[in-house]
């Protein structure tokens, strides 16, 4: 089996998948780092918070343009596939990387299966609905987390017997990430905050950093939420770059900015933080584990879900301050009904079901 990994959420999510597939399949499977994030607040961390195997072979995919990233990693991985013929090659979301490794895998003839499929925004803008439409329509087996991803793959006329709907790996990525409530508090405390009583921001999506007015709105809607509660930012490397070009000083100055942080921490921070305001599609999903209130920072969304439920709400740049304050007025009845909603990802034996299903296709594609 070879493991494409190349971003901190395909880090997060595949970790559990990685310990169940090398259980069931008896063996250990080639890890392949794509380096698509090679900040070290972004995946070195990560990589070793989350017991990640040592790469079999680590590329540099990092800070290149999306055609020369995929045109580079496909033909390396291609390369790769073909000397390490693995038996299945695993992809996770809708990253360069997933889809450059799902282009290598149908270019070498090596079975693929991919994780988190049926995801769709139906935004042509969006390089990740591309990344998501290619390798699901490659992938032999789909792993849907949710019906709706499902029902996605059948109005595209994928086959049933190409999906397999398996809940969402994010689940149990949270469940065993998750600190004790005393280790979460102790977190919180080093950055001098109190449960209930912040705005936890992550905003790095190009359609928010890469125009400045764009970006300049949202740190000003974030700044003026100060006036309320702190606003912590753990600032991802895009949009550190990003906001100086955006002229927005006075107002960052009001924001408490740190480095990304790691898995746990971050997961401490989002459980205890009255509200969230991101544009990150696995926040979207953590949130519904968490049972914390969302606003999301986008023009669309993917994860439905995230919304129907409850857990989350769109808002362009300058409806974050009202969405924000409508969920503060309402605060406590609110949290209180999130903690009684299902989590519409599943139960936490994704990892689990993909890990048989995987197996299956295997023996499937031997005989
Ligand atoms: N995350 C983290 N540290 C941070 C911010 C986020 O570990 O400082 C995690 C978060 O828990 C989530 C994941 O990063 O699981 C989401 O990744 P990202 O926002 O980079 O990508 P997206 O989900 O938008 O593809």
């Amino acid at each position: 089996m070879a493991v494409v990994v190349g971003t901190r959420p395909e880090i997060i999510k595949l970790a559990p998948v990685i310990g169940e597939v090398n259980a069931l399949l008896d063996d250990d499977s080639a890890v392949i780092d794509t380096g698509q994030h090679f900040d070290k607040s972004m995946s070195g961390q990560l990589w070793r918070e989350l017991g990640l195997p040592t790469p079999e072979v680590r590329l540099e995919a990092g800070s290149m343009t999306r055609a020369g990233c995929l045109g580079y990693l496909t033909a390396e991985l291609g390369r790769v596939f073909a000397a390490l013929s693995p038996s299945a090659v695993l992809v996770q979301g809708d990253t360069n990387t997933a889809a450059a490794g799902a282009l290598a895998a149908n270019a070498v003839g090596v079975p693929l299966v991919h994780i988190n499929a049926g995801l769709r925004s139906y935004d042509r803008t969006m390089p990740e609905e591309h990344n998501r439409v290619i390798t699901d329509h490659l992938a032999d087996l789909c792993c849907a987390a949710t019906p709706h991803n499902h029902a996605n793959l059948a109005l595209e006329g994928i086959p049933n017997n190409r999906v397999i709907l398996t809940g969402n790996t994010i689940v149990e990525a949270v469940e065993s990430q998750l600190p004790s409530r005393e280790d979460r508090l102790a977190f919180l405390r080093w950055y001098g905050m109190l449960p209930d009583a912040y705005v936890l921001a992550t905003i790095h999506h190009p359609e928010n950093t890469d125009d400045p007015r764009t970006l300049r709105a949202i740190i000003e809607a974030l700044a003026s939420l100060v006036d309320r509660m702190p606003v912590l930012f753990p600032m991802h490397p895009r949009t550190r770059r990003a906001v100086q070009r955006a002229d927005c000083k006075d107002a960052l100055s009001r924001i408490l900015i740190i480095d990304p942080v790691g898995s746990r921490e971050f997961l401490s921070l989002a459980a205890h933080a009255a509200v969230l305001v991101s544009d990150s599609g696995g926040v979207a999903e953590e949130v519904t584990v968490l049972k914390r209130p969302l606003v999301v920072v986008r023009s669309s969304a993917e994860r439905a879900e995230s919304m129907e439920a409850g857990f989350a709400r769109l808002a362009a740049p300058h409806q974050i301050v009202p969405a924000v304050a409508g969920i503060l007025s309402r605060h406590r009845k609110l949290v209180a009904r999130l903690a009684n909603e299902p989590c519409p990802y599943g139960n936490g034996t994704a990892a689990a079901r993909i890990a048989w299903a995987t197996k299956q296709l295997i023996e499937q594609k031997k005989d």
